[in-house]
């Protein structure tokens, strides 16, 4: 453990480049660390085996590398701990809050339709959910959170404040498919309760997962970390970054000669403020880093920007 007993963690699914909001979101989690004097972690999504690719993962090593965004220990590969993911799926279910679920593609459909045409949301109620093990068919299953359907489910995210959903709205999701391999939600939560994630920081766009994940990490009775969901990333014209607005993948940026330093001044400008300070060294950055001072409205991509940090440093 670190001396603080912070611990983050990047963990970028290896389907292409090293992507801007993806190097924001590590320099983040690198500057709480680092300000800390906790550890910063590396874990690697692929278990997606159809998209990831290990020219992906290397272009992310190269491009944290290249940021000096330097990982404690080894860097994990959440693949490799699928066997772990199975055994608490297992476990789930011995403590009730999960269950073998043997629905099909068609019985899903016809729920679903049903649903709707009476008005209802079409969320899938399983009908496995509170079956007699003794009926339980010898094939094969998923495994289903059971989440409560009373109530209500709240994150307490140290950006977004209280995000508060309605259990009803939260369905069965799927925690281990047929075939035994987990799915992101599962593998998420084990991991970063194995890897004893005290922050949890990445984009906004994963903040209802984070209800859900709540749910997994309750099923489990395990303490929830604490988050920090940071708004995306827009380009100039109030839009969500896209090629339009100029190269994504950080590799472009150095390849034009831009200095890393700049980069990172740069990238922890995209959402966090100090003051009026624009122009900072990363040990300045190191030193003041917060999660106070993480904005809530999404920030906004400057080339121009970039160009003038980069005369500057
Ligand atoms: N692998 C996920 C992604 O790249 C991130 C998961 C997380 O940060 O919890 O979007």
């Amino acid at each position: 453990s670190s001396p603080s007993g912070v611990v983050t963690r990047f963990a970028p699914s290896p389907t292409g480049y090293l992507h801007i909001g993806g190097a924001r979101t590590a320099l983040f989690n690198w500057l709480y660390a680092r300000h800390t004097g906790g550890k910063f972690l590396l874990r690697i999504e692929d278990t997606d085996r159809a998209r990831s690719t290990p020219e992906a993962t290397e272009k992310i090593f190269e491009g944290l590398r290249w940021l000096g965004l330097d990982w404690d220990g080894d860097a994990i590969s959440q693949f490799d701990r699928a066997p772990r993911h199975a055994e608490v799926a297992r476990e789930m279910i011995a403590r009730g809050t999960a269950y073998p679920c043997w629905s099909t593609q068609e019985e899903i459909e016809a729920f679903r339709e049903t649903a709707k045409a009476e008005g209802r949301p079409p969320l899938f109620l399983s009908p496995w959910r509170d079956a007699d093990p003794a009926t339980a068919p010898d094939a094969p299953f998923v495994v289903r959170l059971k989440a409560p359907r009373d109530g209500e489910t709240t994150v307490s995210d140290l950006v977004q404040g209280d995000v508060t959903w309605k259990n009803e709205t939260l369905d069965d999701l799927i925690l281990l498919r047929s075939d035994g391999t987990p799915t992101y939600m599962l593998a998420v939560v084990v991991d970063d309760h194995d890897m004893n994630v005290t922050h949890i920081i990445r984009g906004d766009d994963h903040l209802t997962n984070s209800a859900r994940q709540t749910l997994i990490y309750r099923g489990m009775g395990w303490d929830v970390p604490a988050m920090a969901h940071i708004p995306l990333i827009h380009g100039p014209d109030g839009k969500k970054l896209s090629k339009r607005h100029g190269a994504l993948g950080v590799d472009a940026y150095r390849d034009m000669g831009y200095p890393a330093e700049a980069m990172r001044n740069y990238l922890a400008r995209l959402g966090w403020s100090h003051g009026n300070d624009e122009v900072f060294t990363t040990e300045q950055a190191i030193g003041w880093f917060d999660l106070t001072h993480i904005g809530k409205a999404p920030a906004r991509f400057d080339y121009a920007k970039l160009e003038s940090l980069s005369g500057q440093h």
